[in-house]
């Protein structure tokens, strides 16, 4: 409450209204080093494979340049670099577009089992590079929510390819789809993998949050999947549940 305050003017013994505004400063201050952090992050994961790439030409343009074998194995790793690049570059474009209508509530209703079917067809070829099947229990009919498709299927894409990537050893990747009517939808996607130690579990939705650095030299992403998974959720107003054993398995859940 703000007890009005004369100070003569405007009109004379009615007193005048101040507009107070607070800010929490502390508040702003979080989000810009958060965003500075988030720049840094974002250069420096730019900047590893541009160098390797300029050490690649360089060495193609000097010390192989008559060694055409050498030049085609270096010209095949420059291509694994220039994917990662653009496949960085796109989550980058994918959370901004995302933080520009985070406001936004979307409107569509969304059929979640042909859209389920339709993203594991898509991650066909990349189980069977991996060796995993992935096995989709669906129920009878529709199961509508309301929502963004194109989004929701960059959430169960994410998932099921990283049930696939991370659940490797389980050979297994089992997707349910239950609820609707007075039900709460639920997707679960469950992996027989090696497990996420708890310390880990709340900051999988950290951008660039990656578990181990095994996993960020041998899989290939950018640690930003789940970063994408969780502001789309929050748009959906749906939530992320992860439930994770040790050497038993994972489960993510999107309730709706
Ligand atoms: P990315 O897969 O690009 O690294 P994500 O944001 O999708 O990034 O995932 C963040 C990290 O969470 C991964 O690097 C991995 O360490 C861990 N992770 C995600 N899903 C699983 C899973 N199903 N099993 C084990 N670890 C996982």
């Amino acid at each position: 409450r703000v007890a009005p305050i004369d100070i003569g003017g405007l009109a004379p013994g009615m007193g005048n209204y101040y507009l107070l505004s607070f800010r929490d400063v502390s508040e702003l201050r979080s989000i810009d080093r958060m965003r500075s952090d988030f720049v840094a992050n974002a250069s420096h994961e730019l900047r590893t494979p541009l160098a390797s790439l300029k050490g690649f030409i360089e060495t193609i343009q000097g010390p192989a340049r008559d060694d055409p074998k050498a030049q085609e194995r270096f010209l095949g790793i420059m291509l694994d670099q220039a994917t990662r690049m653009s496949r960085l570059v796109d989550d980058l474009l994918s959370l901004s577009r995302l933080e520009l209508k985070s406001h936004i509530a979307p409107d569509q209703t969304v059929d979640l089992k042909p859209l389920i079917i339709h993203v594991s067809d898509a991650l066909l070829p990349l189980a069977e590079e991996l060796g995993v099947e992935i096995r989709l229990h669906l129920p009878e009919g529709r199961v509508d929510v309301l929502g963004d498709r194109d989004e929701l299927i960059e959430v169960i894409e994410n998932l099921i390819e990283n049930a696939c990537k991370y659940g490797q050893e389980g050979k297994f990747v089992d997707v349910f789809l239950k609820g609707g009517g007075r039900l709460p939808v639920e997707v679960n996607v469950i992996d027989k993998g090696p497990g996420i130690p708890a310390e880990h579990v709340p900051r999988l939705t950290e951008r660039f949050y990656r578990v181990s650095v095994a996993d960020s030299r041998s899989k290939k992403g950018t640690g930003l999947g789940l970063a994408i998974v969780k502001h789309i959720l929050t748009r959906h107003r749906a939530r992320l549940l992860v439930k994770s054993e040790l050497g038993k398995g994972t489960e993510f859940t999107v309730r709706f």
